[in-house]
Parts: C-alpha cells; sequence; structure tokens
C-alpha cells in the first residue's frame, strides 16, 4: 500500500474532528473521502498534508512515516476550493512557483511548466493572469501547478465545489483521465456521492469523524 494511515486521530477540545481514522490507499489508487459538512474529511486530509498536527495516529507513504515532517518536505500536492493562485503572476509563473522554491535547473523547470501546461491544456494560456481566466480554467492551472512538482500524493479538497454543475461534470472526467495516465495516488474530500462515485476507485464514508464504511463504490452503493 502507497499510504497507510493508522489511528489517526484529532481532538479540538472536547470534539473529536476525527476518531481513529485507520485506511490503506494503493499505489495510482484514488480514494474519496465522503460524509456530510463535518464529519472530519478536512481535518484528516490536512493532517495528511501536515497542515493539522494529529493528536494521535501515525501516516506512512511509501513504506516511510512522515508524521515528524514539515509540510514543504512531504512531496504532496494540494488542490483547494478556491484556486489559491497568485493573482500578480501569469499562468506559467503559477505553475513554475513550486519548482522554483526547489531550486531546479531553469531548462528542467521550463520543461515541466510545458509539460503541466500541456497536460491541462493551457499552452495558449501562459502569459494570462488568473483574472483574465474563468473558474475551471484557474483549477487547471492549480492542478498544473500541483503535478509539476510530481507529488508522491494528491490531495483535494472540494476542488469542484465553486463550479456549476456541467462544469463541474466536465472537470471531473478530466481530473480523473489526467490522474489515471498519471497513475498518481490520490485523495479527494466531497460531500457530493456523484463525485464520489464518477471520481474514485474506493469510498471512504465518514460520520462523527469516524470511518463508517470503506469500499469501491459498487460495493457501498450496490443495489440492496
Ligand atoms: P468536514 O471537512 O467534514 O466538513 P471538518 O474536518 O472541517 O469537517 O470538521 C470536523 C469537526 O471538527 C467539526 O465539528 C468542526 O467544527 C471541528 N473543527 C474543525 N476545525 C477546527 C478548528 N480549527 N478548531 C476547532 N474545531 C474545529
Ligand atoms: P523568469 O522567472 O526566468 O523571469 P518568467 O517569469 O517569464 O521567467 O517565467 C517563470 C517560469 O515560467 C520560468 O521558469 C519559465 O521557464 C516558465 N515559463 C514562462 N513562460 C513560459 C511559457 N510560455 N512556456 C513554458 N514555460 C514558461
Amino acid at each position: 500500500m502507497d499510504v497507510e494511515i493508522r489511528g489517526l486521530t484529532k481532538a479540538y477540545g472536547s470534539t473529536l474532528a476525527v476518531q481513529d481514522l485507520t485506511c490503506s490507499i494503493g499505489k495510482g489508487e484514488m480514494i474519496a473521502f465522503l460524509g456530510p459538512s463535518g464529519c472530519g474529511k478536512t481535518t484528516a486530509l490536512r493532517m495528511i498534508a501536515g497542515l493539522v498536527t494529529p493528536t494521535a495516529g501515525e501516516i506512512e507513504i511509501g513504506g516511510r512515516s512522515i508524521s515528524g515532517l514539515p509540510v514543504h518536505r512531504r512531496n504532496i500536492g494540494m488542490l483547494f476550493q478556491s484556486y489559491a493562485l497568485f493573482p500578480h503572476l501569469t499562468v506559467a509563473q503559477n505553475i513554475a512557483f513550486g519548482l522554483q522554491a526547489r531550486k531546479l535547473p531553469r531548462d528542467e523547470i521550463a520543461r515541466r511548466v510545458r509539460e503541466g501546461m500541456r497536460l491541462t491544456r493551457l499552452e495558449a494560456f501562459a502569459d494570462r493572469l488568473p483574472s483574465g481566466l474563468s473558474g475551471g480554467q484557474q483549477q487547471r492551472v492549480a492542478l498544473a501547478r500541483a503535478l509539476v512538482i510530481e507529488p508522491s500524493v494528491l490531495l483535494l479538497d472540494e476542488p469542484l465545489g465553486a463550479l456549476d454543475k456541467n462544469l463541474r461534470e466536465a472537470m471531473q472526467m478530466e481530473l480523473r483521465q489526467i490522474q489515471q495516465r498519471l497513475g498518481i495516488t490520490s485523495i479527494i474530500v466531497t460531500h457530493d456521492q456523484d463525485e464520489a462515485m464518477t471520481l474514485a476507485d474506493r469510498i471512504v464514508i465518514m460520520r462523527a469523524g469516524r470511518l463508517e464504511q470503506v469500499g469501491a463504490p459498487a460495493e457501498v452503493y450496490g443495489n440492496p
């Protein structure tokens, strides 16, 4: 298994946001954390990203514990509903940002930025600012920016939540195709059952901080 989560727990005072979450994610697999608002999905994802410190539990990626590692050492790509692009940087500059921070050679950065723009069909927008792009295009920039660092895991926090229904469905397909083509191990947080069923190989259903059920879409939502 590529990602191993064991006994992951987060308490905020007397609130157990996540309680004893244990699950495994295979290499190249796309898992959805699904459940109603407040069930602990985002907290679980943020602990994997290193943005929230667990109260208890262990997280391994590729057989190595990442519990002690700061965010920038985890080599994790993240996508948020809000895109979180840099407004004063062009599309290419936004995609290049994490590569420049890692001090990769110039030609390697240029190669990866071109590849990222090709994968997300943004070549024609390289020199545009985010404000000149549609919501779907902005989210593709954020996706390219996350992918060019060649992350070991991609974490997606309600990434399509701000898009209207038609665009959301188109982006689900696109996201799934890119994820499968790259074979990148991914976790998506969503409260949308249809989205989880479209995108995920397996669904982790959460309720009140706990894992309630886990299985392939047909197993957790199969005919009774
Ligand atoms: P979801 O992503 O499923 O909507 P969250 O992980 O955001 O759920 O929240 C789970 C629970 O933890 C909720 O009861 C929420 O109010 C609580 N919670 C989340 N973040 C904090 C925080 N920073 N401080 C206190 N309570 C929090
Ligand atoms: P620099 O930081 O060298 O002044 P820019 O600010 O123009 O360059 O772009 C930042 C990064 O984005 C550079 O590393 C460059 O490789 C990449 N980049 C910029 N424009 C393009 C483009 N049209 N195609 C591919 N890569 C680009």
